[in-house]
Parts: C-alpha cells; sequence; structure tokens
C-alpha cells in the first residue's frame, strides 16, 4: 500500500516523525489514508481545513497506574491508557482489552479504526479504545474484581453515559464489564448505561455476546450472495481465535450451513474434519477458562497442532482471522491462496498484514476488512445504549434482526462507495470512504476543534 497524494503524503510523513514507536498505529493510518485519495481530491476543502491533520491526532490519550494487590497479599502496578481519538459524531465508544501486549501504539491504532468502523454502523458513536498490560490469565476471581476495581476508580474520572462508553474487547468479557459497572455505579451514586456488554439482569442487551460474531456471517453472507451469488453454505471455513468473536462467528457459520473445521488460542490450533464441536468448545472455554488443545481429549479423531500460524494451511474455502491483529502475514495469505480460499473476512481488528491484504485483493479474493465487518459488536453495543436510555429492553428477535439489518447496511454502502469512487470491489477502499464521509463532514461542520 502507498500514498499519492501530496497532502495525504506529508500528513503520513507527520505521524511517523512524531510518533515513530508505534507500528500498528502507522499500519492503521497508512491503510485508512492510502483508500481516502479520490476524496481528498473531490473535496480540496478539506484540506483547507486542515481536517486530516486533526483526525490522525487524538483528542484525548491518558495513561495512569493501576495498583492492586495479588492474593499474596503483594502490589501489583499496571499500565493502562484510554484514548478518546475522535467524538464528532457522538460519545466516544470502543472496548477494554486486557493483555500484556498492550500498549500506546496499540490502543491508538484500536482507536483510531474504531472511527470509521463506529461511523459505518450509522449510529452516533465516536471512536475510543482503551485496556492494560494486565494479563488475566492465571488470575484468580478475587485478583480480577481488585484489578477491575482499581483500573475504573482511574478510569472513571473521564468516561461518563454521554461523554465515553467502553466494552469489552481481548480479555474483557461478562466477568470484567461486571466489575466495572459496580466499581463505576459506588464511585459515582448513579447508575447509568456507562459501560455495554453488561450482564442481561443489569441493562445488558441480549444478544450482545454473540454480537461480533454472528454480524460476521452477516456479512458474509451478503457478500458472497451480492458479489458472486453465492452463500456461506457447504464452505470449508477456518477460523482463528476461540474467544468471543470466534466461538460465535462459528456458530453463526455452523446454523448457515459452513462446515468450520478449525479454532486456536496463542498457543496452537485444533482441526477437526468432522466439524467443530461447539458444546466442547463452550465448555472448555467458557464454563472451564481452559486451553483449546483440551479439546482433543474429548474427540480423539481430532488433532491438536502446537503453534497458531499453522491454521492457515489448512485447506479452506472461507478464512475468518479472529484472534487478534498480525496473525495472518503475507506467507500465511499466499499459502491460503493457493489453497483455494475464496473469502477472507476479519473478525478481528486488523488481523491481515497490509502486505496480506494486497495479495489477498491481487488474487481476486473476496476480503472484508475488520472495521466494517466486526461492527456488529459496536453496532449492538450502540443498541445496549439505545435499551438504557429508554430504560427498556428488546427481545432477541428484535435486537437479532436489527443486528441483520445494519451488517447488511454496512455491506451496501461499503459496496457502494468503492464502487462511486472507481474501486469497484475493493471493500477495504469502500469501508474507509464510506466511515470517513460521514466523520468528515460533522468535523466541517463543528468547525476548527
Ligand atoms: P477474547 O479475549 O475473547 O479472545 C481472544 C482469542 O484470541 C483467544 O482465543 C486468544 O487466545 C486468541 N489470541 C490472542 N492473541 C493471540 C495470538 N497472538 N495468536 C493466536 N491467538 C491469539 O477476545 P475477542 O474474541 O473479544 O476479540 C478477538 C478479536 O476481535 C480482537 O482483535 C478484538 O479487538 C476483535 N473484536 C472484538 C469485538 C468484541 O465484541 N469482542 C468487536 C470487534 C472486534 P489466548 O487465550 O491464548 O490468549
Amino acid at each position: 500500500m502507498s500514498i499519492h497524494n501530496p497532502y495525504l503524503q506529508k500528513i503520513y510523513q507527520q505521524v511517523c516523525d512524531r510518533d515513530p514507536n508505534q507500528p500498528e498505529f502507522l499500519n492503521a493510518v497508512m491503510e485508512v489514508l492510502s483508500t481516502l485519495e479520490p476524496v481528498i481530491e473531490r473535496h480540496p476543502e478539506y484540506e483547507a481545513a486542515g481536517l486530516m491533520e486533526r483526525l490522525v491526532e487524538p483528542e484525548r490519550a491518558v495513561q495512569f497506574r493501576v495498583a492492586w494487590q495479588d492474593d499474596q497479599g503483594k502490589t501489583q502496578v499496571n499500565r493502562a491508557f484510554r484514548v478518546q481519538f475522535n467524538s464528532a459524531i457522538g460519545p466516544y465508544k470502543g472496548g477494554l482489552r486486557l493483555h500484556p501486549s498492550v500498549n500506546l501504539s496499540i490502543i491508538k491504532f484500536l482507536a483510531f479504526e474504531q472511527i470509521f468502523k463506529n461511523s459505518l454502523t450509522g449510529l452516533p458513536m465516536g471512536g475510543g479504545k482503551g485496556g492494560s498490560d494486565f494479563d488475566p490469565k492465571g488470575k484468580s476471581d478475587a485478583e480480577i474484581m481488585r484489578f477491575c476495581q482499581s483500573f475504573m476508580t482511574e478510569l472513571s474520572r473521564y468516561i461518563g453515559p454521554e461523554t465515553d462508553v467502553p466494552a469489552g474487547d481481548i480479555g474483557v468479557g461478562a466477568r470484567e464489564i461486571g466489575y466495572l459497572f459496580g466499581q463505576y455505579k459506588r464511585l459515582r451514586n448513579e447508575y447509568s448505561g456507562v459501560l455495554t456488554g453488561k450482564g442481561l439482569t443489569f441493562g445488558g442487551s441480549l444478544v450482545r455476546t454473540q454480537a461480533t460474531g454472528y454480524g460476521l456471517l452477516y456479512f458474509v453472507q451478503e457478500m458472497l450472495s451480492v458479489m458472486k451469488n453465492d452463500s456461506v453454505k457447504d464452505k470449508i471455513t477456518v477460523i482463528s481465535g476461540s474467544g468471543n468473536v470466534a466461538i460465535y462467528a462459528a456458530e453463526k457459520a455452523q446454523e448457515l450451513g459452513a462446515k468450520v473445521v478449525t479454532l486456536s488460542d496463542s498457543n496452537g490450533y485444533i482441526y477437526d474434519k468432522n466439524g467443530i464441536q461447539l458444546d466442547i468448545v463452550k465448555q472448555i472455554k467458557e464454563v472451564r477458562r481452559g486451553r483449546i488443545r483440551e479439546y482433543v481429549e474429548q474427540v480423539p479423531t481430532a488433532e491438536y497442532h502446537e503453534g497458531s500460524r499453522g491454521i492457515w494451511r489448512v485447506p479452506c474455502e472461507i478464512a475468518l482471522p479472529c484472534a487478534t491483529q498480525n496473525e495472518l502475514l503475507l506467507e500465511d495469505a499466499e499459502k491460503l491462496i493457493a489453497n483455494g480460499v475464496k473469502v477472507v473476512a476479519e473478525g478481528a481488528n486488523m488481523p491481515c498484514s497490509l502486505d496480506a491484504v494486497a495479495a489477498f485483493q491481487k488474487a481476486g479474493v473476496l476480503y472484508a476488512p475488520g472495521k466494517a465487518a466486526n461492527a456488529g459488536g459496536v453496532a449492538t453495543s450502540g443498541l445496549e445504549m439505545c435499551q438504557n436510555a429508554m430504560k427498556y429492553s428488546w427481545s432477541a428477535q428484535e435486537v437479532d434482526q436489527k443486528l441483520h439489518d445494519i451488517m447488511v447496511n454496512i455491506f451496501h454502502n461499503t459496496y457502494n462507495a468503492a464502487k462511486e469512487y472507481g474501486k469497484e470491489g475493493n471493500l477495504l477502499a469502500g469501508a474507509n470512504i464510506a466511515g470517513f464521509e460521514k466523520i468528515a463532514q460533522a468535523m466541517m461542520a463543528q468547525g476548527v476543534l
């Protein structure tokens, strides 16, 4: 990927000069700017208003200490962040990630991507993201609770139902959201929809747990139908990860008739030629919080392979990377293409490296970028905010139908935007352009901020 427009080249250079040590953020900026050239050329007023200079700089980025005591009474200290990137179209919205790899570059890339993703949903949500280098693996419930309470004690200064509404991400599921919500309520003496992904007994939305994975499949189904007059039915499908997104992507794929043959975690992957048995996976991952290798103890005909990248050598027609950023590199893309992959759709955020994406596009593989294909999670978070504001709950069918409609809409807006700007079939360009146009108009209307 490269940038030819002089104004956008200058913007990218400024970001490189300012943040040379933020590779994930630089990648995300390159990916967006390289696709916005036709829009910038059509709208010279954006350069005059310094719009892009403002777009690539977060409105606010806070870093803070989280001190907590482990079960031995020893004090532990973690580093945490909240990046409030852009509030042009609504309060900041985006998940919290708990993983040892978390740093400012990763949170900034995620927050930047979130701006366009949230815009694509059609709901009024700005872009933000946060997290900490705390590792939840192997921690007791009590340690998780103490960490979450300490984290929220600081985070609560910066968020609020009309300001910034965090949600889950890697390492943050229903348990963590519960502890975070409880602490916010205690600190503020206020019962509000300040977080999404809440439990169903205290303001959560039905279908939020399933939303990212289900939404991914609704998007893929529509993409295949419009672009190839085809469907996911009977397609051999490789899914990476075994967390929230991967499990519910697999569930919906199976419901739609696909044959899901893999899942993984950061240690390795399982291959079940008969199709993954999700009830066993849910027991291992959701109930016992175990490792994916335990699957083969219960399904001896399945295989476990050490090393998570080997998953891309499994021949398939549909590949859904649903684990983490940069998990699918150029050589993996080449392997998938050689094995006849037809569709690659990102459940995770930026799982494919930029050269892997270019390889898919060159080979004519249908490629769906995460900011469009995995927007179902944040869209349903937006629906949770609506329900909280109305003090009312929709049924599972109502939420699922709205999620389905939103994903179908995102596909069409993305597809049409690419076509309008002479890039038919390039859904990466389409997603960036469609997401950007709304943000740009709102920023222009609100003046220099
Ligand atoms: P979870 O924490 O539930 O699951 C993450 C999964 O990815 C785990 O199986 C984890 O394995 C695996 N994983 C993490 N790092 C690696 C690695 N380096 N190599 C291989 N596997 C790895 O997170 P989610 O399912 O919620 O999130 C997955 C992705 O989807 C992330 O990119 C997230 O940003 C994105 N996303 C999530 C949304 C949501 O609603 N939850 C919404 C939109 C995007 P292990 O246990 O070994 O760490």
